[in-house]
C-alpha cells in the first residue's frame, strides 16, 4: 500500500508540474482525477502514510521565476470537488445542518486560471495569479491588456475582486492554427494556452491574444448580503459577470440545472468544467467558514470526463518533416465532446509499447483538451485474444528502413528523398515562422507536389505563373499572388532559410541566434563546431546537427542553387555587436520603473547585448533596480554584484 501511494504522489506531482507550471499535461483530467481519487482514498485509510509532498496537501500551482512575487493580502483558496448527486447531497446535509433554510446559486465552473484584481479609489492597481493562494505572480501588466477588464470603475471605491482570465475558444483555435502553420508545438487546450500567455513576459503577445474574464468573488469586505448581490454589483461596477446561474434551495433543482449545462457546455464559446454551489447568504458563509484547503460553504462539481471506448480498426503510420513516424489508429466512430471521432492518435512506439496497445483492442479515447483526440488505455476487460501490436520497420512512404534511435521515443524515416518527408519540409519551408510565403500552404504544396513541380526546395523558386495555372481550382490572380509572395520571400532575413531548411534541433530562436553571431549562411557553415557550441544556450548538440547537414552533398549543391535563384543569405536583423556595452552579460530587472515599462528595459537591455533573467544568482552580473526593489536588490547587494538604476539604464 505505501509503495502505491508512493507511487500515485509521484505520478500526480509530475502531472501537476506539467499542468500547472510546463502548460503541457501528458493525461487527461479525468486520468489525473481517477489518479488522485485512489490517493485520498488510500491515505482516508491510512492517514500515518499520508507524505508530506503529496498532492492532497497542496493547493493550487507554482510561482515562477521571471515575474515579481505578490502577496495576496486576502488568501485565494481552492473548492471542495464533487463527482455525484450523492456527494453534493452530502454536501446539503452538512449545510442545512446548521442553516435548515439556506439557499444556494449555482454558477458556472469557468476552465480557466484564477485572477485576482485589486482596485484604489476606482482604478486598477495591481493583478496577479493564485499561485499557492497566499503569494502569486504579479502581472499587472498583462492584466491591462485584457480588454474586459476595467481600468477604473463606475464608483471610486477600494476592491479586491477575484474570477477567472480565459481564452474563448474561437480564439484558441485560431491561436492553434497560426502555431501549427509556423511550426510551433500547439497548446493543449485554451486553458493551457490562457495560462501560457497570462504568463508570457511581452505584453504585446497577451494584448493579441483576446483574453477575456469572469470575474465572482470580492475578497475585501463588502456590505453586500449575498452573492448574487455581489455578481449584480461587480457587473455594476464594470466587470464582466457571467450571466448564466440559478438560485435554488434544494440540490434537486440544482441537478437540474447541472444536467442542462452539461448538454450545453459544447455549445458555450468558452470551455467550463463543472459547475460551482455556494451559499447565497454571505452572513451564513461566514458562519460555515474554512477548512485549510476550501470553504465549507461551497462545492464544485465536476463533469465527467469526456472519454468514450472504441475498438481500434487499424493503424496509420505517417511521416512527417523531421522523418518521424507517427501512428494514428482508426476507430469505430463515437461522439465526443461534441463531435464525431474516427481517428485518435496513438502519439509514437514508446506509448503504444507501454500501454500494451494492440489492434482491434478496445480502448478508452479522449479528446486531449479539445483538439487531437487521443488513445489513453486498453479496456482490460474487453481484450480477447489479440497479438501485440506490428511496429512498421519500413517506411510507408519510401519502404526504407526506420531507426529507433535510442534516446527517442520517436521512430524515424532518414531518406532525405523520402516523397513524404519532402512534402512535409515543403511545407515547413513555406511556413510563417520560417520563409512566410503568403498563399502557400499546406493544399497547396500537396498539389505542386504531386504535380512534380516542386520537390526541392529551390525549385519553388523556378515556379512561374503558367506552371500554376496548371494546377486545378487556382485563378490567374491567386497565382499571380503567390508568385508575388515567393519572389518577395528571397529578401528575408537569413535565420528564416536557416529555419526552413528544417535541420534537426534548429529551431527559430536557435537560427536567430546563429546568424546574430555569424552574420551570414556562408560563414555559419564554414564555421567549426566548438565555435558554435561556445554561443550562449546553444550548445554541442546542435553544433554536431548544422555540421552533419551541411556536410552532406545534398545540401552543398542545395545552396548554391538557392544562392543563384537570388536568395538572400545575409542576417539583416540588429547585430548582437560583440563589442556592445553589455555583451554577453546577464542582468535581473527588479523594482519599480518611473520611466519605461519593463518590457522596453528588457528590449534595451538586448539590445545592449545582455541576456534578461528572473532571479538574482552567483552567475549575474548586473542588477537594475527601480524605485522599491526588494529581496532581489538585497540578495545582489550581499552577492556584491553590479547594481544600477533606471536613469543609469536609460544613458546607455
Ligand atoms: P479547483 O482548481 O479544481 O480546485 O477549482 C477551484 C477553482 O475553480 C477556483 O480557484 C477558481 O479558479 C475556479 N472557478 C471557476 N469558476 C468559478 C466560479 N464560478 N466560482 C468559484 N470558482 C470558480
Ligand atoms: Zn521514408
Amino acid at each position: 500500500m505505501e509503495k502505491r501511494m508512493r507511487e500515485l504522489t509521484d505520478l500526480l506531482n509530475q502531472y501537476r508540474q506539467e499542468y500547472y507550471t510546463n502548460d503541457a499535461p501528458s493525461v487527461s483530467d479525468s486520468e489525473y482525477d481517477r489518479l488522485y481519487r485512489e490517493l485520498v482514498e488510500l491515505e482516508e485509510k491510512y492517514p500515518e502514510l499520508i507524505a508530506d509532498n503529496s498532492p492532497t496537501q497542496q493547493v493550487g500551482d507554482k510561482v515562477l521565476d521571471g515575474f515579481e512575487k505578490y502577496q495576496h493580502q486576502y488568501q485565494l483558496y481552492s473548492l471542495q470537488d464533487a463527482f455525484s448527486k450523492e456527494e453534493l447531497l452530502n454536501f446539503d446535509r452538512r449545510v442545512k445542518n446548521e442553516f435548515p433554510n439556506a439557499n444556494y446559486i449555482a454558477e458556472l465552473k469557468i476552465d480557466g486560471l484564477s485572477i485576482s484584481l485589486h482596485y484604489e479609489k476606482g482604478k486598477l492597481v495591481a493583478g496577479a495569479t493564485r499561485g499557492d493562494g497566499q503569494i502569486g505572480e504579479n502581472i499587472t501588466e498583462n492584466l491591462k491588456k485584457i480588454k474586459d477588464i476595467p481600468s477604473t470603475l463606475s464608483q471610486p471605491i477600494d476592491i479586491t475582486i477575484r474570477g477567472e482570465a480565459y481564452l474563448p475558444r474561437a480564439s484558441f483555435q485560431k491561436i492553434n492554427q497560426e502555431r501549427q502553420e509556423s511550426g510551433q508545438v500547439e497548446f493543449a487546450n485554451p486553458r493551457n494556452a490562457a495560462a501560457g500567455t497570462l504568463r508570457q513576459l511581452d505584453t504585446g503577445i497577451v494584448a493579441k491574444r483576446n483574453l477575456a474574464t469572469f470575474l465572482y468573488q470580492v475578497a475585501s469586505p463588502v456590505t453586500w448580503g449575498s452573492q448574487s448581490q455581489v455578481l449584480e454589483k461587480a457587473s455594476d461596477l464594470g466587470f464582466s459577470v457571467n450571466p448564466v446561474r440559478i438560485e435554488a434551495d434544494s440540490i434537486e433543482t440544482i441537478w437540474e440545472f447541472i444536467e442542462t449545462m452539461q448538454e450545453k457546455r459544447d455549445s458555450l464559446a468558452y470551455d467550463i468544467d463543472g459547475i460551482v454551489i455556494k451559499v447565497n447568504d454571505l452572513a451564513m458563509q461566514d458562519e460555515l467558514g474554512f477548512t485549510i484547503k476550501a470553504p465549507r460553504w461551497a462545492i464544485a462539481y465536476k463533469f465527467p470526463a469526456e472519454e468514450k471506448e472504441a475498438e481500434i480498426l487499424s493503424v496509420d503510420w505517417t511521416v512527417g518533416r523531421t522523418g518521424v513516424v507517427t501512428p494514428t489508429a482508426n476507430l469505430t466512430p463515437v461522439q465526443l465532446a461534441g463531435t464525431k471521432v474516427s481517428r485518435a492518435t496513438l502519439h509514437n512506439v514508446d506509448y503504444i509499447n507501454e500501454k500494451d496497445i494492440r489492434l482491434h483492442d478496445v480502448v478508452i479515447v479522449y479528446k486531449a483538451g479539445d483538439i487531437i483526440p487521443a488513445v489513453l488505455r486498453v479496456v482490460d476487460s474487453k481484450r480477447t485474444h489479440q497479438k501485440p501490436m506490428e511496429i512498421p520497420r519500413l517506411c510507408p512512404s519510401c519502404q526504407s528502413e526506420l531507426i529507433h534511435f535510442e534516446d527517442e521515443v520517436a521512430l524515424r524515416c532518414i531518406n532525405p528523398l523520402c516523397p513524404n518527408l519532402r512534402q512535409r519540409s515543403l511545407e515547413h519551408f513555406a511556413s510563417r515562422n520560417a520563409m512566410n510565403i503568403a498563399g502557400m500552404g499546406p493544399s497547396i504544396v500537396e498539389k505542386l507536389f504531386k504535380a512534380k513541380l516542386i520537390t526541392d526546395v529551390s525549385d519553388i523558386y523556378r515556379l512561374t505563373l503558367e506552371d500554376l495555372l496548371t494546377l486545378e481550382g487556382i485563378k490567374e490572380k491567386s497565382a499571380q499572388k503567390l508568385i508575388n509572395a515567393i519572389n518577395n520571400s528571397k529578401a528575408n532575413t537569413a535565420e528564416k532559410l536557416l529555419f526552413g531548411l528544417g535541420i534537426r534541433h534548429v529551431g527559430a530562436k536557435v537560427s536567430k541566434q546563429l546568424l546574430e553571431v555569424f552574420g551570414n549562411l556562408h560563414q555559419l557553415i564554414e564555421a567549426d563546431e566548438e565555435s558554435i557550441a561556445q554561443i550562449d544556450g546553444i550548445g554541442l548538440v546542435v553544433a554536431k546537427s548544422l555540421h552533419s547537414y551541411f556536410e552532406r552533398q545534398g545540401a552543398k549543391i542545395l545552396l548554391e542553387e538557392l544562392t543563384e535563384v537570388g536568395l538572400n543569405l545575409n542576417y539583416l536583423g540588429k547585430i548582437a555587436a560583440k563589442d556592445a556595452a553589455l555583451f554577453g552579460t546577464t542582468v535581473v530587472l527588479t523594482g519599480k520603473l518611473e520611466k519605461m515599462t519593463r518590457n522596453e528595459a528588457k528590449e534595451k537591455l538586448e539590445a545592449l547585448g545582455a541576456k534578461v533573467t528572473g532571479s538574482v544568482s552567483k552567475k549575474t552580473d548586473l542588477v537594475v533596480a527601480g524605485s522599491d526593489a526588494g529581496s532581489k536588490l538585497t540578495k545582489a547587494e550581499s552577492l556584491g554584484i553590479r547594481v544600477e538604476d533606471e536613469d543609469w539604464l536609460l544613458n546607455q
